[in-house]
């Protein structure tokens, strides 16, 4: 490849909204044959809003919220963030005592409220945790998740007491690039924290190939060397923090620009628009440049 071509396509890029770190970007981006897609913020909207609210026998909805919220305002999390604006909405009071704050990665949050434990989470939390979740909420969660929403548990004093489910959109070019994608003859591949229901409903609207749902934050990264050891040659797309690690050790990682300043670090590329297709016209964009000059 000459520094000519990789310098024009490196402007090429830009036009079209794709920041190229640097020559080796482009060349790296026509050997891929997997491109990997984190779920939440690169296919979805990232805007993230409660759907609904269940509460368990003896609890009321506006205590669930409540107390959701108390716990979750010290996270930025976007679950946290929309269950937080939810409460304000509904003028939630919020519990008075809160201490000892703790964030639990992929899981969720926990602190004491009134002097007792009380978390807000996933399954695998409350599982962690030995909390046992009613069967009613259980179906409760069970429906919603199957229809593409996350779940929020929210237990206190060693009891679960209800749920809220959030939920967010497909970005308008998700299904659309995940198709061209294919066309390109790539793999593609979600990995999300979310649970295996949520992420195989948006993955079966989309048309992902292949589901890595569940995946802890620090194992993010092991799904790459996974696939890497298996022969691939992977993108990566990604926007959390919780995606830095993962796309660093990909062939090209490729941040969304709206994404934080850890993923955009440690990527190759950016892009510009919160549009998965800006990832296909870079894929493309590196075949043409390096189909020219070779
Ligand atoms: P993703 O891979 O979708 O960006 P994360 O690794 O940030 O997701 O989170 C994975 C899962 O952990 C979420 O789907 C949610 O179930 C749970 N979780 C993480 N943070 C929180 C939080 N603050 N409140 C409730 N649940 C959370
Ligand atoms: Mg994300």
């Amino acid at each position: 490849a000459t520094p000519t071509a990789l310098l024009a396509g490196t402007g090429r890029g830009a036009q079209l909204g794709i920041v190229i770190r640097g020559p080796h970007a482009l060349e790296q981006a026509r050997a891929i044959d997997t491109v990997v897609v984190d779920k939440t913020g690169t296919l979805t909207k990232g805007e993230m809003a409660v759907q609904d609210i269940f509460a368990g026998s003896g609890h009321d909805r506006e205590e669930v919220l409540a107390l959701a919220a108390g716990l979750e305002s010290g996270s930025e999390h976007p679950i946290a963030q929309a269950i937080v604006a939810a409460a304000q909405a509904h003028a939630a009071s919020s519990p008075q005592h809160i201490e000892d704050f703790t964030i639990l990665p992929g899981l969720g949050v926990q602190a004491r409220v009134e002097g007792l434990q009380a978390f807000a989470g996933n399954a695998r939390l409350m599982a962690d945790q030995g909390l046992g979740i009613p069967l009613q909420l259980r179906e409760s969660a069970d429906q919603a998740s199957t229809e593409g929403a996350s779940v929020v548990f929210v237990a206190h004093r060693a009891a679960v007491i209800g749920l809220v489910t959030v939920n967010d959109e497909l970005s308008e070019n998700s299904a659309n690039a995940v198709r061209l994608f294919g066309r390109l003859g790539l793999r593609t591949v979600m990995l999300t924290g979310d649970n295996e229901r949520a992420a195989h409903h948006m993955a079966s609207r989309v048309g992902i190939d292949e589901v890595h749902a569940h995946v802890l934050p620090d194992q993010k990264m092991a799904v790459i060397t996974e696939l890497q050891k298996n022969g691939r040659r992977v993108a990566m797309v990604g926007d959390g923090v919780n995606d830095a690690a993962a796309l660093a050790q990909s062939n090209l990682g490729i941040a969304m620009g709206s994404g934080t300043d850890a993923a955009i670090a440690a990527s190759d590329l950016t892009l510009m628009r919160h549009d998965l297709m800006l990832a296909v016209d870079a894929i493309r964009l590196s075949r043409a440049t390096l189909r020219t000059i070779n």
